[in-house]
């Protein structure tokens, strides 16, 4: 493959010819960039599971795409559109996406071809644990090699599943919890996780916005306060990037695009109201007679300053790039620009912001998660009453001071409340999110800035990603 583009390519052939313009800019070693560029291994099954009297065999893989760190992680999807050519794809971005986060992680990807919304919780709890059974038999799933997380169709429930049918297996390891990440945090999990992709596109955008050559690029201007923002997907990540950029950032909401259609208000759509709608009635239609768009995708084309894409890849390609009139898109979902439209984009100037960096924000916690099973103890638990003490002590000592010299000056309350209290789960989770995703925006800004043959920031963002994995073999010797 060379680096342009005649015809559709399929998602794995997009992540590979992305890939490849990165590397051509890059001098790796002979044969090293092939290396990084395969897919270790893929494994299939099929199995049966006994559901309403009769047998149904149900297809699933995890694919391993670098091992260059372990265990590799990456997530578990649930999706009829499942296949090989998908989750090795997607194991492929999981490899970069790791080394440009600084997550010890090598890539991988698993899914199921399965409709969740066909089955109720026993069936699908069912069908999991067997799935489980099968991937964990081959150390598919495990704490030091191989860590599951959610993804499209699954979420903390099956996550706490998958840890439970593991340590059923695994019944001397103590360390079984660190099996799979996502899990909720009565089963091991941690504060911070569901919202963490989410929250990750939030702090991207928050990012992108504080390099003003970078929002200039894009044709916009000032923050993100009153941009008008289409997202496509409802679920877990486009859900909470929705609801952080409209309740914390100003950002208005004026177009959701679902399986079933869109709406769009230009004065800006109530998300938590649309948000209960869906989960109520399985879609958006209905929710209102005015606004309501039948064909989904066209909304994708709509006017606005941000696109984002948070549903499933492909959805920008050859047939609607030419239509797509956002300056500025975020990949919140694995790959939804097609690489022909990624050249045709970035011809145009449309600035991209690549789902290997928006969206790492659940690999980031879910590094968090980890960490905090192998350690078995929540974080801030040793620390945080002893910094609430310390400060309490500052703030004794300058009431005392103001009171001897006579002044008038007091400290007032909420300045107190704020400083006294010491930093729980949360906040130290959303602190370490937000230093991520800053360190590594600055990462791929430094490449995308420094050099004249850098044109956008996926780009950028391979080199720094291939750059760390190459050292990482070449610490191994290869
Ligand atoms: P999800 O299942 O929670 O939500 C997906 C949403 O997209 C649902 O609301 C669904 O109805 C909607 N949708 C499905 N098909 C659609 C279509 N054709 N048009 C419009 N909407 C459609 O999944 P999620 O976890 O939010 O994942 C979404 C994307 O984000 C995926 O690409 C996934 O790989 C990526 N991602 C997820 C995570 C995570 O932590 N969950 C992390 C990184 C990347």
């Amino acid at each position: 493959m060379d680096g342009s583009v005649t015809r559709e390519p399929t998602f794995r052939e997009s992540v590979d010819l992305m890939f490849n313009r990165a590397a051509a800019l890059m001098e790796l070693t002979p044969g090293l960039e092939d290396k990084i560029r395969v897919c270790n291994s893929t494994y299939t099954v099929r199995f049966g599971v006994k559901l309403r009297g009769k047998i149904h065999t149900f297809t699933g893989y995890r694919s391993v795409h670098s091992e260059h760190m372990e265990p590799v992680k990456g997530g578990i999807r649930y999706a009829m559109g499942v296949n090989q050519d998908e989750v090795e794809a997607l194991a492929a971005l999981m490899t970069y996406k790791c080394a440009l986060v600084e997550t010890p992680f090598g890539g991988s990807k698993g899914g199921l071809c399965i409709d969740p919304r066909e089955y109720d919780e026993d069936e699908l709890e069912r069908i999991t644990r067997r799935f489980t059974y099968e991937l964990a038999k081959r150390d598919l799933i495990h704490p030091s090699q191989n860590v599951p997380a959610p993804d499209m169709g699954t979420g903390e429930r099956e996550m706490a599943w998958i840890a439970d049918q593991y340590a059923r297996m695994n019944t001397t390891d103590i360390n079984s919890r660190a099996c799979v990440t996502g899990k909720p945090p009565h089963a091991g999990g941690i504060q911070g996780r569901v919202e963490a992709t989410g929250r990750g596109v939030q702090y991207a955008l928050r990012e992108f916005f504080r390099h003003p050559d970078g929002v200039r690029d894009a044709g916009l201007s000032g923050t993100l306060e009153g941009k008008r923002i289409v997202v496509q997907g409802l679920g877990n990540v486009g859900y909470h990037a929705a609801k952080f950029l409209l309740e914390e950032d100003g950002a208005r909401i004026v177009g959701i695009i679902e399986r079933d259609g869109a709406l769009v208000d230009d004065e800006g759509l109530d998300v938590e109201a649309v948000s209960h709608w869906i989960r109520n009635h399985g879609g958006v239609s209905g929710y209102s007679s005015s606004g309501y768009v039948e064909d989904g995708p066209s909304v994708l084309e709509k006017d606005c300053d941000i696109l984002v894409p948070a549903a499933l890849e492909g959805v920008i390609n050859l047939t609607n790039v030419d239509r797509i009139k956002a300056p500025l898109i975020i990949e919140a979902a694995n790959g939804p620009v097609t690489a022909g439209a990624d050249e045709i984009l970035c011809k145009r100037g449309t600035v991209i912001i690549p789902d290997m960096y928006a969206n790492a924000g659940g690999v980031t916690v879910s590094y968090f998660e980890w960490v905090k099973n192998l350690s078995h103890i929540r974080f801030g638990r040793m620390q945080r009453r002893q910094e609430e003490a310390r400060h309490m002590l500052i703030v004794q000592e300058l009431e005392r001071l103001s009171r001897s010299l006579g002044d008038e000056w007091t400290l007032t309350s909420d300045f107190k409340d704020k400083y006294l209290r010491g930093a729980d789960e949360l906040e130290l989770v959303r602190s370490g999110l937000d230093d991520t995703m800053r360190t590594a925006y600055q990462a791929m800004y430094d490449v995308w800035r420094a050099r004249d043959d850098v044109m956008d920031l996926r780009t950028a963002a391979y080199i720094v990603a291939i750059d760390r994995v190459a050292a990482s073999y070449k610490a191994k010797g290869l």
